[in-house]
């Protein structure tokens, strides 16, 4: 018998963690209408402070999986992969990734988000592409596979609709920070189009969702182990994300980056986490690529023709993807080195959030200013002299203050160390 809401919460008021049945019932419940906010917000915060062992988390994502669709598209695309990156500031992995292995034959499938907090979305990102839609539903899914071996998607409303009543619960109780309800709400989004395996980008750094490395480390084996109890291959990289990735933040910026890499001229850390993702993309469903294989596609102009084609299936303008013009907003802020030394630390997680503040970024219904964007020139680890440029603004106005701001999330220092790249596999 399913366990009525207040039962539920009665066992849980006495600190117990919930149970597979009672974690069904909720999500259940979340589905349709029966539990209330009220009761959703005391079971998620019961489940952020006592978390889940395995089997509830699978159980947990399983429940979301199931309030929606289910695609099964690696039914007939058996080698289909996708990957899911847990975010930070300036991340143009998925742009280039995606045409990048279609070009060589591996088909993906790319459910993107939107940008969350200080962080920005591969869907936001995509909308300075005039014309391009992002939700589409199986049929027309399964026709860009079949003719292009690449589809970029945004969750329509039948995939994990669970997911969408819990997020926002979540996002009211304080809840987000949470491994099994993390685990849960993007395994439910990313198992749902059928890919057949999954590859997770897990960041670190001060830059990430969740900063702390340990925490991150979790985050990854918690993803890749219910990802393989519920039948699918999975596995995670740990990359940095403790200064922006590539040279440039911000949304028209990292598409033109994007288009850049794909022409060869990518930057080296970009480059480096697209092709170590692609090569495991490309492993885990048996159709192994070497990075030689990856730099070929691009240098023979493979990769970014499917961009372009890609982009016009799913709606995109012929004109603007045959000669793109990004937008920069036009009022540039240079930020110097106040000293000499080694740069020791970027706030990249308040980077984010100054960019998002100037309009680059969602914070409120305001549409995001595609323009605003910042442009790394110094690396941590780098050696600085006084004066030299740290990172330019393009910014819609003249605004002091938060130049001001931003300068002060670069820290000089006598000693700098570069960070690891890429870090832990999980497997
Ligand atoms: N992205 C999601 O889709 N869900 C989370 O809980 C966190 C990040």
């Amino acid at each position: 018998m399913t366990p009525t809401p207040f039962r539920v919460l009665d066992r849980l008021r006495e600190g117990r963690p919930p149970r597979p049945d009672e974690v069904r019932a909720a999500v259940a419940g979340a589905a349709d209408g029966s539990w209330s906010d009220a009761q959703l917000g005391a079971f998620l915060m019961a489940v952020a402070i006592h978390g889940l062992d395995a089997e509830a988390i699978g159980v947990l994502t399983a429940a979301m999986l199931e309030s929606g669709e289910s695609w099964d598209l690696a039914a007939d695309f058996p080698t289909l992969t996708d990957k899911h990156s847990t975010g930070g500031v300036a991340d143009s992995v998925s742009l280039i990734l995606g045409p990048l292995l279609a070009s060589c034959g591996v088909p993906v499938v790319m459910l993107t988000g939107r940008g969350l907090g200080h962080t920005m979305g591969t869907s936001d990102k995509l909308e300075a592409v005039p014309g391009l839609t992002l939700e589409h539903e199986r049929p027309a899914v399964a026709r860009l596979l079949a003719e292009q071996g690449l589809a970029i998607l945004t969750p329509t409303p039948a995939l994990a609709p669970a997911d969408r009543r819990l997020y926002a619960l979540r996002d009211q109780t304080a809840t987000i920070r949470s491994i099994p309800l993390i685990t849960g709400s993007i395994l439910s989004k990313k198992l749902a189009t059928g890919a057949a395996g999954l590859v997770f980008d897990v960041k670190t750094g001060n830059g990430a969702f969740l900063a702390d490395p340990d925490e991150a480390g979790r985050l990854a084996e918690k993803l890749v182990e219910t990802c393989r109890a519920l039948g699918r291959p999975a596995t995670a990289l740990l990359t940095d994300m403790s200064q922006p990735l590539g040279a440039w933040a911000g949304h028209s910026a990292e598409l033109r980056a994007a288009f850049e890499a794909l022409e060869g001229r990518g930057e080296p850390d970009l480059m480096a986490v697209t092709l170590a993702l692609a090569g495991e993309m490309a492993a885990l469903v048996g159709q192994p690529l070497g990075e030689d294989d990856l730099e070929r596609a691009i240098a023979d102009g493979r990769a970014r023709e499917k961009l372009v084609r890609w982009a016009e299936a799913q709606g995109g303008d012929p004109a603007w993807l045959a000669s793109p013009r990004f937008e920069l907003a036009p009022v540039e802020a240079v930020i110097e080195a106040p000293r000499a030394g080694g740069l020791a630390r970027v706030d990249t997680r308040h980077l984010g959030l100054l960019l998002a503040e100037a309009g680059g970024g969602r914070v409120g219904p305001e549409p995001i200013d595609l323009g605003v964007a910042l442009r790394t020139r110094a690396r941590l680890g780098q050696r600085i002299e006084r004066g030299d440029e740290l990172c330019r603004l393009h910014l819609r106005r003249d605004d002091p203050a938060l130049v001001a701001r931003v300068a002060a999330c670069y820290e000089i220092a006598d000693e700098a160390e570069a960070p690891v790249l890429i870090g832990r596999r999980v497997a």
